[in-house]
């Protein structure tokens, strides 16, 4: 009988899930993990042909770059590969402490910390500090991991209109009101949330105007630079830096798996802050350390970042030419301005036709859909390397130009 009713519950568990499977398929949004056989380069080989990609976040082109590998390999023939335990335990080297002292210093705070992606570091910023009586206002478009981190918190959260302040201040005063009509002690935090620079979309937060309702409303702001680090201000520093505006910022949450080529997140903030998320950060306590040659692989190529500026400038360069030659051609590219580049055609079977087009042109870049971006917003995704060579970056506007029809033909 008990075993009658187990089988009944995985027969039943199981049909529930294969009903959501069938409708991702009849949506088109049903996803696979392409078997990549190659570097992460400007090309790479996806069962067994090669294409010119303009689908990863290695901004910089470092994920491969010889010194990158080689300081990998110094490390793993020092160091072995396994970390072995928590870095409270016995996980951390002296290289992640070096790596976080010149995160800092990259990011102009005071400390840094360093997790084992950028997904736990943003759980781990709001999920950290956002206590019972705050209130946590994100972006609608913030990445799935502040969303996820906000959620996990526990505390009260709202979304606002993407990049629109003037609905978040609307929502700051009729929290304000609601707090003051329930009696509640003034010493419920307000907390802003916000990418930087929107991984779906290319386009920067309007970091002025947070800042204003952050002094206006007291709030405290969660930045997350994971798309801006390595990219965008002086060095690389991100948004923040671009604007002189370190000092507003309570964290700021990098990753070291785009521009810098590695794998891993951190936080950068003040010195309190750090050491609270040493102390009671779950996401960095109870998880096994980055093993030491991710760190050096990261070190090396925020070394690299560092002296050769132009790699920043020349991604910046193409990334503005391409977004010029694809709105000229008459693509909606939405806000973007960055090297995130989206194509934003509705449906996800004209996204889908594009991408399929694209690839038979031997370019690949991949179709975003629900529930990633909104329905109706699926898109192409471009992302651009500063190692796409000019003659690359002619392909892929070609290729893009001769997509009209196809999409024409797709509703
Ligand atoms: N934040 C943003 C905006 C991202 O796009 C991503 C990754 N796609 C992350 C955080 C997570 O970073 P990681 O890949 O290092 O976990």
């Amino acid at each position: 009988m008990t075993e009658n009713a187990l089988s009944n519950a995985m027969q039943r568990w199981l049909e529930d899930v294969s009903a959501d499977l069938q409708a991702r398929r009849r949506d088109h949004h049903w996803r696979t993990l392409p078997a990549v056989a190659s570097r992460c380069e400007p090309e790479i080989t996806v069962g067994g042909k090669v294409y010119l990609q303009f689908c990863t976040n290695n901004y910089l082109g470092l994920a491969a770059d010889p010194r990158v590998v080689d300081a990998a390999r110094a490390a793993l023939d020092r160091w072995g590969f396994g970390s072995g335990a928590s870095r409270l335990v016995a996980g951390n080297t002296a290289l992640h402490a070096k790596l976080e002292s010149d995160l800092a210093r990259l990011k102009r705070q005071p400390a840094a910390i360093i997790f084992s992606s950028g997904y736990a570091a943003n759980l781990a910023a709001l999920k950290t500090f956002a206590a019972p009586g705050d209130v946590i206002f994100s972006d609608k478009l913030n990445h799935a991991s502040l969303l996820d981190g906000a959620a996990a918190s526990g505390v009260e959260h709202h979304t606002f209109p993407h990049r629109d302040c003037s609905r978040l201040k609307s929502r700051l005063i009729a929290a304000r009101e609601k707090a003051a009509r329930r009696n509640r002690p003034a010493s419920g935090r307000r907390w802003l949330v916000t990418d930087t620079v929107f991984s779906m979309d290319g386009d920067v937060c309007d970091l002025s105007s947070l800042i204003h309702l952050a002094r206006e409303f007291a709030a405290l702001l969660v930045i997350d630079e994971a798309h801006a680090t390595g990219v965008l201000g002086p060095e690389g520093a991100g948004v923040a830096a671009m604007q002189n505006a370190q000092s507003d910022i309570a964290l700021s949450v990098g990753t070291l798996s785009k521009a810098l080529g590695s794998v891993g997140g951190f936080i950068s903030g003040p010195q309190a802050a750090i050491d609270a998320l040493v102390n009671r950060g779950r996401n960095l306590i109870y998880t096994t350390a980055l093993p030491a040659v991710c760190i050096a692989a990261a070190q090396a190529a925020l070394d690299i970042s560092l002296a050769e500026p132009w790699r920043r400038e020349r991604l910046n360069a193409v990334a503005a030419h391409v977004r010029s030659e694809l709105r000229q051609a008459g693509y909606n590219c939405g806000q973007s301005d960055t090297p995130i580049i989206p194509i934003i055609l509705g449906s996800s079977e004209r996204a889908i036709a594009a991408s399929q087009a694209l690839a038979q042109m031997g370019i690949w870049v991949p179709a975003i859909r629900p529930p990633t971006v909104k329905p109706n917003t699926a898109r192409l995704r471009i992302s651009l390397m500063a190692t796409h060579t000019d003659e690359q970056i002619g392909r892929l506007i070609a290729a893009v130009k001769k997509l009209r029809p196809i999409i024409d033909a797709t509703i």
